[in-house]
């Protein structure tokens, strides 16, 4: 608590939710969720709608009685307490401000509404206004405000209670796209700033790699996944994690693993790809999962393409090109489900000076080191 900036903050907070379950009808919203959330810590999470991510905040905040389990702060059970009393503030929507206030009175008014003194009340604003800098805006009214500006007003009406935790819900959604961006960064920069552990609800991937400490990914009530973004991107858990994580997302293609030669094959149904795994990695494998059927996974950005063979492994078509800028998207077909007569793609990302046209011969590679794994019946990752 050196700095005037830390002092705008505030109790430290440790969340825990132990087998949390919470059903409405026969929904249920989160399925016997445990997860710790650290002392200060910056907890995105992540997920598609319905998956339970805003109930668990609400449940964290009092809002929603669970059915089952325990919610702690600070490693006392808060079961029982009303939101009130759990001393986290909830910030909805930036947005959410009282359009007939000046800053002053918005920033001041649960102070005010929990009859603190005038002169504290003063000294509090001014303190959170300042590490917000907005203490040249105090005057206005929300209509002479920026966006970004209206977002750290509502901020510092959250931070003002100095509460232990903050949970953010969706609070970026209304921002157009461009401030969003900046939001981000002022955001996660604050965060670091005033020290207070919070958890953002978002279904936004980006938001959630750009901000997080740690993303817990969610899906059906349940987390899949709780890891630092890099991580999280880098080493998805399962298929659903590392379909989720990442634009375009990781190429998924049906396989399956065999013993030749006593050597392990990794093949590609349904096309011409093939290919013989390093000792290494063989018996990494073989150490995890039986012989059989398997998902293939592999990122745009790892599987470069070439117009001449040499030191290429398969050769393929092009069937698309999408010009983003720095980079392009380029999808290649690999091969065509007999069955279904659904074409295998391929996605490469590659810099945008590589001059390809649809139709075109490419040859494709990727390094071993860069390849998914998954068992294709429990869909968890195995290399
Ligand atoms: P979104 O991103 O769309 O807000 P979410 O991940 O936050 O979704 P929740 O709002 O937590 O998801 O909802 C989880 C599930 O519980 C959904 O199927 C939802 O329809 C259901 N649900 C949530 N609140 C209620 C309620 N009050 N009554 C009945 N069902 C509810």
């Amino acid at each position: 608590m050196g700095s005037s900036s830390v002092d705008v903050a505030i109790d430290m907070a440790k969340i825990e939710l132990k087998n949390v379950i919470k059903s409405f009808g026969n929904v249920i919203a989160i399925n016997n969720i445990s997860i710790e959330i650290y002392d200060r810590e910056f907890l995105v999470m992540l997920g598609p709608s319905g998956c339970g991510k805003t109930t668990t905040l609400r449940a964290i905040a009092g809002l929603e009685d669970v059915d089952a389990g325990n919610i702690l702060i600070d490693d006392n059970s808060v079961n029982h307490l009303s939101p009130a009393d759990r001393n986290i503030s909830f910030v909805f929507q930036f947005y959410a401000l009282y359009p007939h206030l000046t800053v002053f009175d918005n920033i001041a008014f649960p102070l005010k509404a929990s009859k603190v003194e005038k002169t504290e009340i003063e000294r509090r604003v001014l303190e959170v206004a300042k590490t917000l800098q907005i203490d040249t805006s105090l005057n206005r009214k929300p209509k002479q405000l920026s966006g970004g500006e209206m977002q750290r007003v509502a901020l510092g009406r959250a931070m003002v209670r100095r509460p232990k935790a903050f949970l953010m819900d969706e609070p970026m959604s209304n921002l157009d796209a461009k401030l969003r961006i900046q939001m981000r960064s002022e955001l996660k920069r604050l965060q670091k700033k005033v020290e207070t552990t919070t958890v953002f609800v978002t279904h936004d991937q980006i938001e959630a790699m750009s901000m997080a400490d740690r993303i817990a990914v969610m899906h059906q009530g349940e987390i899949q996944q709780i890891d630092p973004p890099k991580k999280i991107y880098n080493q998805p858990k399962n298929l659903f994690v590392a379909q989720f994580i990442g634009s375009p997302a990781m190429n998924l293609i049906e396989g399956v693993l065999e013993s030749k030669n006593s050597k392990l094959v990794l093949s590609l149904l349904h096309t011409e790809c093939s290919f013989i795994l390093s000792d290494a990695m063989a018996q990494k494998m073989m150490s995890q999962h039986k012989l059989g059927k398997i998902v293939f996974g592999i990122r745009p950005e790892h599987v470069t393409l070439s117009k001449t063979p040499i030191g290429y492994q398969f050769e393929t078509k092009v069937h698309l090109v999408e010009y983003l800028g720095a980079t392009k998207i380029i999808d290649v077909m690999l091969g065509e489900n007999n069955h279904t007569r659904t074409p295998i793609f391929l996605k490469s990302r590659v810099h945008s000076s590589f001059q390809v046209f649809v139709g075109e011969s490419v040859w494709i590679n990727f390094e071993e080191q860069v390849i998914h794994i998954f068992d294709q019946e429990s869909q968890i990752a195995i290399s």
